[in-house]
């Protein structure tokens, strides 16, 4: 039997690079995408090492051109794409009464927009095929809210609404559709935040610490797996307990 093939953005480091990695040992085809992957031998590498094959493909989800090409280019080298998981985020904060409009723009641009261009680009291979798991990385914020965030806290909740309103599109197709809301997650993202920020935020996560990515990577693997195949329209908190 065909590989299945696992379509992952921002996968050059964080979450997403842990992501392609989980799913390539869990037996697919990878294609990791960002906006200069393509020169990312380290990444390659190590997909090729779990002995599926590997496209390391260039994105930038700011442009329209660029997604189809990226898509298209994936779908030449493998016929079909059944997973596709929407991780590649951006942060631009700042508060909203000063908030530049280039700022808003381009979190939702890439956060949302580019989330939901991408998922055009596969849904008629997977509507063909009659098998698709849409899998998209939003946050805790997007459902908790937090100040200082209002363009990405937008594009976050936007990203679950959007979930939610093709889960029930598709499911008649039986492709799935579902979000990963992480918290706080030990990675480039979060590695900005001051100390004193984070002992903040870590005084309210019941679990007491960051979250690694491997974690959210796990919670990725079951909703792209056979297994998941009855669970759509979901939103699964990986949060350490910080927001019920
Ligand atoms: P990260 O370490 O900053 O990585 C972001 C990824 O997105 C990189 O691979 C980056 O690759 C890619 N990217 C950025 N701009 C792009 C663009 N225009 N086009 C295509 N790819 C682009 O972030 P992370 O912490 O792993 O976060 C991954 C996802 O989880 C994001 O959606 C984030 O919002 C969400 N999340 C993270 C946390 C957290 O605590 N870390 C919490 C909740 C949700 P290039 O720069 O190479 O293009």
């Amino acid at each position: 039997m065909l590989n299945r093939v696992a379509f992952v953005t921002g996968a050059s480091r964080g979450i997403g690079r842990e992501i392609a990695l989980t799913l390539c040992r869990a037996g697919f085809d990878i294609v990791a995408a960002s906006r200069v992957i393509e020169q990312d031998e380290a990444i390659a590498e190590q997909i090729r090492a779990c002995s599926g094959q590997a496209l390391a493909v260039n994105l930038d989800l700011s442009s329209y051109d660029s997604i189809r090409e990226a898509f298209a280019t994936a779908l030449r080298k493998f016929g079909r794409i059944d997973v596709l998981v929407n991780n590649a985020g951006v942060t631009r904060d700042g508060l909203a009464v000063r908030m530049k409009r280039e700022d808003w723009d381009r979190v939702l641009q890439i956060n949302l927009s580019g989330a939901f261009f991408a998922i055009q680009q596969v849904l008629p291979s997977m509507m063909k095929q009659r098998y698709g798991r849409i899998i998209n990385i939003s946050s805790i914020v997007g459902e908790s809210g937090n100040a200082g965030q209002a363009n990405y806290v937008a594009a976050k909740a936007g990203l679950i609404g959007l979930t939610k309103a093709l889960a029930q599109e598709m499911a008649p197709r039986e492709i799935t559709v579902n979000a990963v809301a992480p918290g706080f997650i030990d990675t480039d993202m979060t590695a900005v935040l001051t100390d004193e920020l984070k002992q903040k935020l870590l005084a309210q996560v019941p679990l007491r610490r960051l979250g690694r990515p491997e974690e959210i990577a796990a919670a990725v693997r079951f909703l792209a797996s056979e297994e998941a195949g009855y669970i759509t329209g979901h939103v699964l908190n990986v949060n350490g307990g910080m927001y019920m």
